[in-house]
């Protein structure tokens, strides 16, 4: 239940700070979620990520980042794959974020490659999932948050579940400022529970952490937070700010 349940507060930085302004940011993260009751993740682009991992080190900051690519090595001009970020030290990777699906042109099936190589690399994964406003208005919510979910843990087992997580975040909401309600984020939620209990059995779908993300902030992220199956959040524009961030950190 979710008080045994791991809550997680993962920023993803997105296309956002150089490597000198990763470093800035850092030294105001770390005194600000420093007394965290929750785990702490900072998903930053590739060229942040060794500032991040050697910078947080000793912290109770965990790095990650924001793709990966599913062939091992090879002919993938631009790509980075899990080995690489795993021989940073990076120890995290997001997964189907709606921005990689939308622009570029990411599919469940490769969420679902990305996902595994991902997991066999020894990452831990942030796996997301969300409905378009145009799905929400269609009342096709659920089906496809289940069908999204259970392709892109295809292959994957009970075992790897421990390190996956799945941040359920409806595309109207992200960047927008228009936040789900918490019973919106909450109803959700549960149906993703629901589905791992299908394909994993209740102890994994107790297990595992479940994450609401969407213009959560720190005057929203109370409520959002307290509902039962919302573990924790995946934090955009408010995880740029130390204050904002350290605020939604503490609400955890
Ligand atoms: P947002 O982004 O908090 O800026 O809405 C969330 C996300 O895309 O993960």
């Amino acid at each position: 239940n979710k008080a045994t349940r791991k809550a997680i507060i993962a920023g993803n930085w997105k296309m956002n700070k150089t490597a000198t302004e990763a470093a800035e940011l850092i030294d105001a993260l770390i005194p600000a979620v420093k007394d965290a009751d929750c785990e702490v993740v900072i998903c930053t682009p590739f060229t942040s990520l060794v500032t991040a991992v050697e910078k947080c080190k000793g912290t109770n900051i965990h790095v990650g980042a924001e793709n990966v690519h599913f062939e091992k090595s090879g002919a993938f001009t631009g790509e980075i794959s899990a080995d690489m970020l795993v021989d940073l030290g990076v120890e995290y990777v997001i997964t189907g974020h709606s921005e990689r699906r939308q622009y570029f042109a990411e599919t469940d099936e490769t969420v679902n490659k990305r996902t595994k190589a991902a997991l066999e690399a020894g990452l831990k994964v942030i796996v997301c999932v969300g409905e378009s406003l145009a799905q929400r208005e269609q009342g096709v919510t659920e089906e496809l948050v289940r069908m999204q979910t259970k392709i892109a843990l295809g292959g994957v087992s009970a075992e790897e579940m421990k390190r996956v997580v799945i941040a359920y975040e409806p595309v109207w909401a992200i960047g927008t400022g228009r936040t789900a309600t918490a019973d919106q984020a909450q109803e959700v939620c549960a149906a993703i529970r629901k589905v791992l209990g299908e394909l994993y059995g209740e102890e994994v779908a107790e297990a595992t952490t479940v994450q609401y993300g969407g213009s959560m902030n720190a005057g929203n992220a109370d409520e959002l937070l307290s509902k039962k199956d919302v573990d924790g959040g995946l934090i955009g524009g408010a995880s740029l700010k130390a204050d904002a961030f350290g605020a939604i950190v503490a609400a955890a």
